[in-house]
C-alpha cells in the first residue's frame, strides 16, 4: 500500500499522464475537422534501397516526420494484393484480389492486371476512399489500383483512367488542384510505376539502373515537397509515401520449370511466377504428388494446407495446388528466365517488404519506429480522416504511436519510471531485511548456530 501510494504520488508530481489517446479526429457525429491526407505509392520500393542508395529529398521528407524502416506486408507480395490491403486493411484471402492473375472456379470469370475494372473482383472489401464518400466527403486518386473500378456502387469523381504514359508531374498536378478547389476532398491516392519496373527489368542488384531509378524517384519526391508548397499544401494536409514490396534478384540459374516434372496437358496454370496457382486437369494426386517432389527450392502446398500465417486459404479464388518458390527462384512451364528482379515471394522475407514515411500535422517530427504490419496503415489512416473503419485485419494500437498527439513517449517514460522505483524500492527492502537479519542482538537461534558451528562440526553432520 505505501508503495502504491508513493508510485503515484511520483507520477503525480512528474506531470505524466497515462491516458492513451487525446486524438483530435473525433468523427463526423461531432464536426469532422481532420485535415484531408494524401497517400502516395512508388510500385516496388524495397525497404532497404533506405541504406544503400542517397534520398535527400525523402530524408527532408521524414526528417520532420516519421519513418518506419520497414512493412510487413501481405502474401503474395505482388502489386494488386498489397495496394488494396493498404487501403482496406485486409489479407489478399479476405479482400478477393490475390494476385495479378486469377480465374473464379463459379462465375468462371478471369482476371489480370489489363482486364481489373469489372467491379465483381474487388467489391468483396470496401476501401477507404468508399467509406470517405459514404461519410459524405469526396475521394481523388491518380492510378492507384482499383480507383478507376466502381466498386460497391461507388465512382470516383476526381480519378484518372489508368494509363502509364501520364506524368508524376500531371498525376499529382491534378491532385492538388481537386483538392485545393474542392475542400471535401478528405483523402487523394497517388499510384507511380517506379522502381518497380527498373527492379523487375534489371534486378536490384544492378546499382548503376536502381541508383539512376532511384535518383528519378527522390526527384519526384522533391517536386511533391514543392508543388504542396506551392498550393498551400505543405505543413497542412497529412502526407504518407509508401509501397507495396520489396524485390529479389533472380538467375537464369534459379529456374524451375514445371514441364520437367509433370505432363504438360495434365494442368492448367493461372498464375506463374513466384507464387503459382495450378489447376490439375487429369490425375489431380499424381499431378500433386510430382510436383510435390518436382525441386527443392519449390514448396508445394494442396489449397488446405497452406500454412495459417500467410492468410492465403479461405477463398475461392485460390486455385487446388499453390507453388511457392524460394526467395530469387523462378517457376517457369518452360524456356528462359522471364525477368532480373521479381516480387511475390513470402512476406516474411526482408528483401519483399517496403517502408513507410509520413509528414503533416498529426504526425511526430523525427520519430523513427523500425517496423509495423501494412494492414495497420487501413485504421490509422481511417483515424486520420475521421472515418469509422470496415472489420479488418490491422490494429491502430500497432501504429498510433506514430501520431503527435498518442503520448505514446511519455506513457514508455511512465512505466519505465514506475518499473526503475519498482526496482529500487524493493532492492533496498531486501537490503534493509538482510542487514536487520545480520544484527546478532535481534537473532539468537542464528547467533547459538555460529557458536556450535564453531566449537565442532560433527554434531552438524549427523
Ligand atoms: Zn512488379
Amino acid at each position: 500500500m505505501q508503495v502504491s501510494g508513493y508510485l503515484c504520488a511520483l507520477i503525480a508530481c512528474s506531470g505524466l499522464t497515462l491516458s492513451v489517446s487525446t486524438g483530435n479526429q473525433t468523427g463526423l457525429e461531432s464536426g469532422n475537422t481532420a485535415p484531408p491526407l494524401l497517400l502516395v505509392s512508388f510500385d516496388g520500393f524495397r525497404a532497404d534501397y533506405l541504406n544503400k542508395y542517397s534520398f535527400p529529398n525523402l530524408e527532408k521528407f521524414f526528417s520532420d516526420g516519421v519513418l518506419v524502416r520497414e512493412l510487413t506486408n501481405v502474401f503474395t507480395t505482388k502489386t494488386f494484393p498489397n495496394h488494396y490491403s493498404l487501403v482496406t486493411g485486409l489479407y489478399a484471402e479476405s479482400h478477393g484480389i490475390l494476385a495479378s492473375v486469377m480465374y473464379d472456379p463459379v462465375s468462371k470469370k478471369n482476371f489480370s492486371i489489363q482486364n481489373d475494372s469489372d467491379p465483381f473482383w474487388w467489391n468483396e472489401a470496401t476501401p477507404i476512399w468508399v467509406s470517405v464518400e459514404e461519410s459524405g466527403y469526396k475521394a481523388a486518386a491518380a492510378m492507384w489500383p482499383g480507383t478507376d473500378v466502381n466498386i460497391q456502387n461507388h465512382t470516383l469523381k476526381y480519378k484518372f483512367e489508368y494509363n502509364p504514359k501520364v506524368t508524376f508531374q500531371e498525376r499529382l498536378g491534378n491532385l492538388t488542384q481537386w483538392m485545393t478547389t474542392d475542400k471535401s476532398v478528405k483523402f487523394a491516392a497517388l499510384y507511380w510505376e517506379e522502381p518497380d519496373r527498373s527492379g523487375h527489368m534489371y534486378g536490384p542488384e544492378n546499382t548503376t539502373e536502381m541508383s539512376r531509378v532511384l535518383k528519378e524517384v527522390d526527384g519526384h519526391i522533391g517536386f511533391l515537397m514543392e508543388q504542396l508548397n506551392k498550393t498551400g499544401l505543405w505543413g497542412k494536409i497529412n502526407v504518407i509515401i509508401t509501397s507495396d514490396h520489396g524485390m529479389a534478384q533472380c538467375s537464369q540459374e534459379r529456374l524451375i520449370k514445371l514441364d520437367d516434372c509433370i505432363t504438360p496437358s495434365s494442368y492448367r496454370v493461372v498464375d506463374l511466377t513466384p507464387v503459382a496457382a495450378i489447376i490439375p486437369l487429369e490425375g489431380s494426386s499424381t499431378v500433386y504428388k510430382n510436383l510435390s517432389i518436382c525441386h527443392s527450392n519449390m514448396k508445394v502446398y494442396l489449397k488446405d494446407d497452406v500454412p495459417d500465417r500467410l492468410h492465403y486459404k479461405n477463398n475461392v479464388r485460390i486455385q487446388p495446388i499453390l507453388l511457392v518458390a524460394d526467395e530469387g527462384w523462378t517457376i517457369v512451364k518452360n524456356g528462359r528466365l522471364p525477368r532480373l528482379g521479381d516480387h511475390g515471394y513470402d512476406s516474411t522475407f526482408p528483401s519483399m517488404h517496403p517502408f513507410l514515411a509520413a509528414h503533416g500535422p498529426a504526425f511526430r517530427k523525427g520519430y523513427r519506429m523500425s517496423s509495423f504490419n501494412s494492414v495497420d496503415l487501413y485504421p490509422l489512416m481511417c483515424h486520420l480522416v475521421g472515418v469509422p473503419p470496415k472489420p479488418n485485419n490491422g490494429s491502430f494500437a500497432h501504429v498510433r504511436c506514430v501520431l503527435v498527439n498518442e503520448q505514446c513517449g511519455e506513457l514508455a517514460l511512465a512505466v519505465g519510471l514506475v518499473i526503475g522505483v519498482l526496482i529500487i524500492l524493493t532492492t533496498f527492502t531486501c537490503l534493509f531485511k538482510l542487514m536487520k537479519n545480520r544484527d546478532p542482538s535481534s537473532s539468537r537461534p542464528f547467533a547459538r548456530l555460529e557458536l556450535e558451528d564453531d566449537a565442532d562440526d560433527e554434531p552438524l553432520l549427523e
